[in-house]
């Protein structure tokens, strides 16, 4: 909580406007009774009727002072609050902006958003709380200890006992509260998690006819919250009646030797009735601190969390200054490249050295998890090599800034992403100031024309969230399209062609042929029959190289690269 408090300096002026306003209204409550002592022992007891009017209206004047500054400070803690919740939900949106994939996948995509979300709001609701009772419960509670004593020094005795008493009654319940908070918080989590992964693999789910059981998993996360839900409410129940019950048998004790000691003479009726009062403001003080006490574990797991990410640094950092490119535009380089997942035992590929040129295909095949999708997300430098280089114009892609590298680079990944949007933005996604020209000719290049067209309003025609109103093919088709518009030095397509028929396969390389010429181009495909004709061939198996060369070379010389064609092709396609 106190690394966070660092994001409050913006704030300081409202919070301290507030601390003020709450002062001069704890300042007017402990004023009042002590008006109204003065009303009952000077007005109504001498029946001085221009006193209690004139101590009334003045009486009046001093609530509602008070009532204005309880507005103001509730307008300006909110104002505040809300101030600071933003400032922190941006901080670690862009913060998170800067992670590298390694980042994200070791808080998870899912967690990060709870923690810009409900963790931020749960700590901007305790703040606004926090605000109101920081500054008003202490001065309540000395303010009124020493009001009472003012009254009635002997009568203080009364709250010697009392307030013990109200402590200990505090102790216990926040002791069995508290962990139960704790554990709702867990809890919750979870409860999250069920129903994300029931929303997100509904197909799945329905499918395999699982829809009962995940009923049930939900229901038991749920039932489990629930209980523990009533649990924390029964015992902050029984706050209240265990108060209220301390609260008015000390009343009752102020009357009882308070009447003694009016009767004695040692005392006046107001100010036992303002003593009365003062009694109850210092043991509400008690019960707003205990309150506080409460909130704050519950906001510092916030707290923690939503610092767990601001803490992480991103692996990935620019240099301080762009490189200057001193090689040839679009070569790109592998030399003795390793690379393993932060947390892996094994590296996920190792010792990889090519180079590929503009003007030439390179084609990657090898079975699923062999690190062709590391491999080439290692391009555009979505993680950092563990040892060797990648240079791409001549320079190793650490020189360059990550902007400077990913504008050569046109990359379709292996899962096709479209955003909320019409099909031109989509396309025009890669290159923002593309020309209605431009989008058509990348789009009929990808084959994406044929099915654009049809659509009722054709490249104004909206994606739905997720792209889920295309298909899979036609989202590859369109993410295709998002690359080609950019025109880059380099095309990186990850199994991009994977979700296309035969035909449009075919069609769709030979009219990239043409379109990528002095590119450079590297393709990672699972058919053979798509990279055949590649320039150069790499095999990959089990994170290393397993041959490199042409079609024609692989079928000599690599087993691997054999093994693969002979499962896909017949004999005469071979031959
Ligand atoms: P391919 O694209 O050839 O099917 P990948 O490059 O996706 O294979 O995966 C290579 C290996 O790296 C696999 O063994 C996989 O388990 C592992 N891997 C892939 N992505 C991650 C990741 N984000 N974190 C940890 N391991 C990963
Ligand atoms: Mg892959």
């Amino acid at each position: 909580m106190l690394k966070l408090s660092k994001y409050l300096k913006p704030f300081q002026i409202p919070i301290y406007v507030v601390l003020v306003l709450v002062l001069l209204q704890s300042l007017s409550e402990l004023y009042l009774p002590t008006l109204m002592s003065d009303i009952v022992d000077k007005g109504v007891v001498t029946g001085d009727t221009h006193y209690i009017w004139k101590i009334g209206g003045y009486m009046l004047l001093v609530a509602l002072g008070g009532m204005i500054c309880s507005i103001a400070a509730s307008f300006f803690s909110s104002k505040a609050a809300s101030g600071f919740g933003r400032l922190l939900r941006s901080k670690v949106f862009s913060h998170v902006g800067n992670f590298s994939l390694s980042e994200f996948d070791q808080l998870g995509t899912a967690s990060l958003i709870t923690r810009t979300t409900n963790d931020i709001t749960q700590i901007q609701q305790v703040m606004i709380m926090m605000l109101r009772m920081m500054a008003a419960a202490p001065m309540m509670c000395i303010g009124g200890i020493i009001m009472a004593y003012s009254k009635d020094a002997k009568l203080t005795g009364v709250l010697a006992v009392a307030i013990p008493i109200l402590i200990v009654a505090i102790v216990v319940i926040a002791r069995k509260g508290i962990p139960l908070f704790k554990a709702m918080q867990v809890k919750l989590d979870k409860l999250n998690r069920v129903l994300r992964e029931n929303l997100t693999g509904i197909r799945v789910i329905r499918s395999f006819n699982r829809v009962e059981h995940e009923k049930k998993r939900f229901n038991e996360a749920n039932w489990d919250l629930t209980q523990t839900a009533i649990k924390v409410n029964k015992i902050m129940a029984a706050m209240m009646p265990i108060m209220m019950v301390v609260l008015n048998l000390t009343t009752v004790a102020i009357v009882w030797f308070g009447g003694h000691r009016i009767s004695n003479g040692h005392m006046e009726v107001g100010d036992m009735m303002a003593f009365i009062q003062y009694a109850m403001q210092i043991m509400f003080s008690f019960i707003m601190l205990s309150m506080m006490f409460v909130m704050i574990p519950r906001a510092s797991v916030s707290a923690v969390r939503i610092n767990e990410v601001l803490e992480t640094t991103a692996d990935i950092k620019d240099p301080d200054s762009a490189a200057l490119i001193k090689g040839e535009e679009g070569h790109v380089e592998f030399r003795d490249v390793t690379f393993s997942y932060p947390g892996a035992e094994m590296p996920a590929i190792s010792n990889i050295s090519f180079s590929m040129n503009p003007g030439e295909v390179t084609a990657i095949i090898g079975g699923t998890g062999s690190g062709k999708s590391t491999l080439i997300n290692l391009i555009p430098r979505f993680y950092d090599v563990d040892s060797g280089q990648i240079v791409v114009g001549g320079t190793d892609v650490r020189e360059m800034t990550q902007e400077q590298l990913r504008q050569k680079i046109g990359f379709v990944p292996q899962q096709a992403i479209l955003f909320t949007g019409t099909i031109a933005e989509n396309i025009r996604y890669g290159k923002q100031d593309a020309t209605d020209d431009e989008v058509h000719h990348a789009a009929e290049i990808a084959q994406a024309n044929e099915f654009i067209s049809s659509m009722p309003d054709g490249f104004n025609a909206t994606i739905a969230q997720g792209g889920t109103n295309v298909s899979g093919g036609q989202k590859q088709r369109l993410s295709i399209a998002r690359a080609l518009v950019r025109k880059p030095e380099i095309y990186i397509f990850d199994d991009s062609f994977s979700a296309l028929d035969f035909k449009t396969d075919a069609k769709l390389r030979a009219a990239l042929k043409a379109e990528t010429g002095q590119s450079t181009v590297l393709i990672v495909a699972q058919r053979v029959s798509t990279i055949m004709d590649a320039d150069r061939i790499i095999v990959l198996d089990d994170g290393k190289v397993a041959g490199i060369g042409t079609h024609k070379q692989l079928m000599e010389t690599s087993p691997v690269y054999r093994e693969i064609v002979m499962s896909q092709l017949s004999e005469e396609e071979i031959a």
